[in-house]
């Protein structure tokens, strides 16, 4: 399904809105302040929940996902994973996560994770964001240098060198304010090309001033992007527009 979303005012380009208990106020913070919001899932079961938010506006793209930590629990919906592909442009959360030290586990992973991105090569359209804790160099392996379809690793965390071949690939980067306040992160984004980053919250898991984050949060990323880069706030925010639309909605480069 495409989307017919021309215009945002902001992004967040990896949020699980189907885990905040009260969705409704989240709903309309994405509407009443546009903010193009990627809307991830964790498992296929959790989809059909996803799309009917999706319903609610098309600001609201829904990602279908198999987190990396569920796939122990969940891996054997990964037949399920392959029937609704075809029903969205978007997929998350997917990846890895070495976290665990499980090689069971780890090999599981990187079966579902290896068979989902086939998939989307195949379709050659998809927009995938994708996790990498402790596994970026296996991670930006599995999706290689020429991927046809759209990859942003969300919330980097692996070493320079990695991110240097991971920017050599042409993916895009989903930035959060965790990123911001840890120095780590923080010499990360300053390696970052300008036009290869996108804001995102990964909320309700990222807290900001004592709450879970919610999109309208992305504000305080854009801001601290500007004091990185030392550009007005205005202007990293219309290139984040730019890079959004660019790499969310291919196709609609010439309506913005
Ligand atoms: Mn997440």
């Amino acid at each position: 399904m495409e989307t017919n979303l021309t215009s945002f005012s902001h992004v967040d380009a990896h949020c699980h809105l189907d885990l905040f208990p009260a969705v409704e106020p989240v709903i309309t913070q994405i509407v009443t302040e546009s903010i193009c919001t990627v809307s991830v899932t964790n498992a296929p079961f959790l989809f059909r929940n996803t799309q009917t938010l999706a319903e609610r506006s098309p600001l609201i793209l829904p990602a279908l996902g198999l987190h990396p930590e569920l796939v122990a629990s969940h891996g054997d919906q990964i037949r399920q994973f392959r029937e609704l592909l075809p029903q969205t442009r978007y997929v998350g959360e997917i990846g890895l996560d070495y976290v665990t030290k499980d090689q069971d586990n780890r090999k599981a992973q990187e079966r579902v994770f290896t068979s989902i991105l086939g998939w989307c090569a195949d379709a050659t359209n998809k927009v995938l964001t994708i996790h990498s804790r402790r596994a970026a160099p296996d991670v930006i392996a599995a999706i290689g240098e020429h991927f046809p379809g759209t990859i942003i690793l969300h919330w980097y965390s692996g070493s320079l060198r990695d991110l240097r071949r991971a920017i050599k690939s042409d993916f895009f980067f989903s930035v959060n304010s965790a990123m911001l306040r840890s120095e780590s992160g923080r010499r990360l984004l300053q390696e970052l090309p300008h036009d290869r980053v996108l804001t995102e919250t990964d909320g309700p898991f990222i807290h900001e001033g004592g709450a879970p984050a919610t999109p309208s949060c992305v504000t305080s990323t854009v801001d601290g992007l500007a004091k990185l880069w030392s550009k007005p706030p205005i202007d990293v925010q219309k290139l984040i527009q730019q890079n959004a639309t660019y790499a969310l909605l291919p196709g609609h480069e010439s309506q913005q």
